[in-house]
């Protein structure tokens, strides 16, 4: 028991790789890259998915320098990350721990309880970061609820003010949904977390949020990269792109690192996911190189506007929060 406990905390100091910290508008910091924790899976049950895969991901993650890790009470894997990071016995100050209010919890009461839930699950006293997960409400039924996200924000500002959340902030939000929070005078959100990779780039709500000072989170940082996951009509490049493969090798990198590297440099937290040692270690080692203009201006050109994750089963929602016109998004 001593020496496995010893053998962690030599881990731990030998982590070879952290994030450089990002300073959010609310004077906190939060590390500039995030493990992912979605699986993937069907929500079909309400049974947590059986697996450890989550808790191992974050062990290795946490031994390869992460500090940072993204969840969401609808990924049903609170209480896997939870046992990672107990298992762990890092100190507290040193995680970052993000996690989402789900769309069924939007009626400003609902808030704080389905917060402290998570912290229930996750053994934490706070998160560091808790986001609305998205502006479309919805009953346990999957009927609409049409609270207005306003509401749902002003009780996530009363969670925060309880402490159950250092900051406080928004997922998958237009630029006019955010403009509405401050019209109406309440708190900006800290943090704003959407989809980000080379497809769908974002620039104009970049520069928004840039503007506001809204840190951004990218999720989906890989879009359609992989064949396994990239939708038939998805538009390239995959990872075997002879372009990205001829910049990572002059990187001496992989083109994931590449892909990643441009989201950091973009000023976007990436939150690449993977339950893969390898992966998991290689994907934090984008820290120490940087794009040549014209390699960004490459990347830059992969831009379509294609979006992976349109949700389009909310189309009809009033708060539905991307463009209606989907000609080459997937639904999903
Ligand atoms: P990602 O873009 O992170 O892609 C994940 C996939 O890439 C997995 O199949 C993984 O495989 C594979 N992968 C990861 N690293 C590598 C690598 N270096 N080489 C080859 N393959 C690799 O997709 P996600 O959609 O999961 O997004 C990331 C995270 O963002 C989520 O997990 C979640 O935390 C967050 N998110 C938030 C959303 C929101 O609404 N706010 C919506 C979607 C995601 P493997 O695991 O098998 O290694």
């Amino acid at each position: 028991m001593y020496v496995s406990v010893l053998l962690l905390s030599v881990a731990f100091a030998c982590a070879a790789r952290q994030a450089p910290l990002l300073r959010l508008r609310d004077g906190r910091r939060m590390p500039a890259l995030a493990l992912g924790t979605w699986l993937g899976h069907a929500y079909t049950s309400q049974l947590q998915p059986a697996s450890d895969e989550v808790e191992r991901a974050v062990s290795w993650a946490l031994q390869a320098g992460y500090r940072h890790v993204d969840t969401a009470a609808r990924y049903q894997v609170e209480g896997q990350l939870g046992r990672a990071l107990a298992a762990a016995a890092l100190p507290r100050e040193q995680l970052f721990v993000t996690t989402k209010l789900w769309n069924d919890a939007h009626a400003q009461d609902a808030v704080a309880p389905a917060l402290r839930a998570s912290l229930t699950r996750l053994g934490l006293d706070y998160v560091d970061l808790y986001l609305m997960h998205w502006p479309v409400g919805q009953f346990a039924n999957l009927t609409y609820d049409y609270t207005d996200y306003l509401e749902t924000w002003r009780g996530m500002a009363a969670a925060q003010r309880q402490g159950l959340a250092r900051s406080i902030g928004v997922s998958n939000f237009n630029q006019d949904m955010m403009e509405r929070i401050r019209e109406h005078g309440l708190p900006t959100p800290a943090v704003l977390q959407v989809e980000i990779n080379l497809n769908l780039q974002q620039p104009s709500l970049l520069s928004y949020c840039r503007a506001h000072n809204i840190t951004v989170m990218g999720y989906t940082p890989f879009g359609s990269l992989f064949p396994n996951k990239a939708a038939p009509h998805a538009p390239p490049p995959r990872v075997d792109d002879p372009a990205l493969v001829a910049m990572a090798t002059k990187y001496n990198k992989t083109v994931p690192q590449v892909v990643l590297r441009y989201l950091v440099e973009l000023g976007v937290a990436p939150i690449p996911k993977s339950v893969t040692k390898t992966r998991i270690e290689q994907n934090i080692d984008v820290f120490d190189f940087s794009l040549s203009e014209s390699d960004k201006g490459l990347l830059r050109g992969y831009d379509r506007g294609y979006r992976t994750i349109p949700q389009l089963k909310w189309l009809d929602h009033p708060y539905y929060p991307f463009e209606k016109n989907h000609t080459i998004g997937k639904t999903r």
